[in-house]
């Protein structure tokens, strides 16, 4: 793996997160956006993130402020991809806007140039055509706040090449990630496969008033030694999060059960303003 150079599309929460740990990892990072107030915003996000690497991680003054300025910014798509051995893209999770982009970058892009994505829900099969170059394609999926939750699962569609997998696992390694290789296409990766299946079967329970919270949170943590129970980690999610996903379900295969989780996170816990462990209140108080 010889990536020097690596390119960050889209700046937003995710985005500038990559910038700033692939940068301070030591890589000379360009920052693209669509335009100069984007950009804007983005060096604001990124000023934000150094007290997190000097708080969480021990950076020192030094450190955060020589990552900083290992970052450039620009908003012309041709420029920010010139010399750049990747290309990560974290831009809205809207198929039209990734398929459009990827047919720009495809064209603009020089070859040596690998592309990946951060989506979380959509498989990289699906812009493989769009890229022009399927084979130096595919998904690179980091966890929010990736200074301290250091994942990265790195999947394959059928035509990457194993060349270009390896290189992106070696990648990921070499910015602090602990790197999750996935050898086909699974919707939801690794994590959300074990986790989304877990806490669907806890809220379960609870609506069908089997138990309580507390209870149902003890058992997997007492049978199971993890730190954390599904209400827990729900608090953690973001109760508005774990509604959106429910719902979207219910909506989307009339599931009597869905309906009901959704209906007892709206009115017991939405609009009593409970939004789990950022409001100081879930199913839990913090
Ligand atoms: P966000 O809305 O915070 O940021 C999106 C950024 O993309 C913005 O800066 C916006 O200006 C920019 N943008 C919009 N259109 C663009 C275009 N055509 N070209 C370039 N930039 C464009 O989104 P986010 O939460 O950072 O998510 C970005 C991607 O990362 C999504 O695919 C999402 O699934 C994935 N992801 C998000 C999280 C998370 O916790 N937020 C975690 C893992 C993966």
């Amino acid at each position: 793996m010889n990536f020097k150079n690596v390119t960050v599309a889209g700046s937003g929460v995710l985005g500038s997160q990559i910038a700033y740990q692939t940068a301070f990892k030591g890589f000379n990072v360009t920052v693209y956006d669509i335009n100069n107030d984007a950009l804007e915003n983005a060096k604001e996000r990124i000023q934000k993130l150094k007290p997190h690497y000097q708080k969480d991680l021990g950076a020192t003054e030094a450190e955060v402020n020589s990552a900083y300025n290992r970052i450039s910014f620009n908003s012309d798509l041709a420029k920010a991809v010139a010399d750049a051995d990747l290309i990560i893209e974290a831009i809205p999770e809207v198929v039209k806007i990734k398929t459009d982009f990827y047919n720009e970058l495809g064209k603009v892009a020089p070859e040596k140039t690998i592309f990946a994505t951060n989506s979380s829900t959509l498989l990289p099969s699906q812009f493989a055509e769009a890229t022009g170059r399927p084979e130096k394609f595919l998904a690179l999926h980091f966890a929010n706040e990736i200074w301290k939750n250091n994942t990265a699962e790195i999947m394959k569609h059928p035509g990457t090449d194993m060349k270009v997998f390896n290189e992106v696992i070696e990648f990921a390694k070499a910015i602090g990630m602990v790197a999750l290789p996935l050898h086909k296409e699974q919707p939801g990766y690794i994590l959300n496969s074990l986790l989304v299946p877990l806490l669907d079967a806890a809220q379960s329970l609870l609506v069908k008033e089997i138990a309580d919270p507390e209870t149902i949170d003890k058992t997997w943590m007492v049978g199971t030694g993890a730190p954390l129970g599904p209400f827990a980690i729900l608090d953690v999610v973001g109760i508005t999060t774990a509604y959106n996903i429910t719902k979207a379900k219910a909506d989307a295969t009339g599931n009597e059960l869905a309906q009901k989780v959704a209906d007892l996170l709206k009115t017991e816990y939405i609009d009593k303003g409970k939004l789990g462990r950022a409001t100081g209140e879930g199913f839990y108080t913090y």
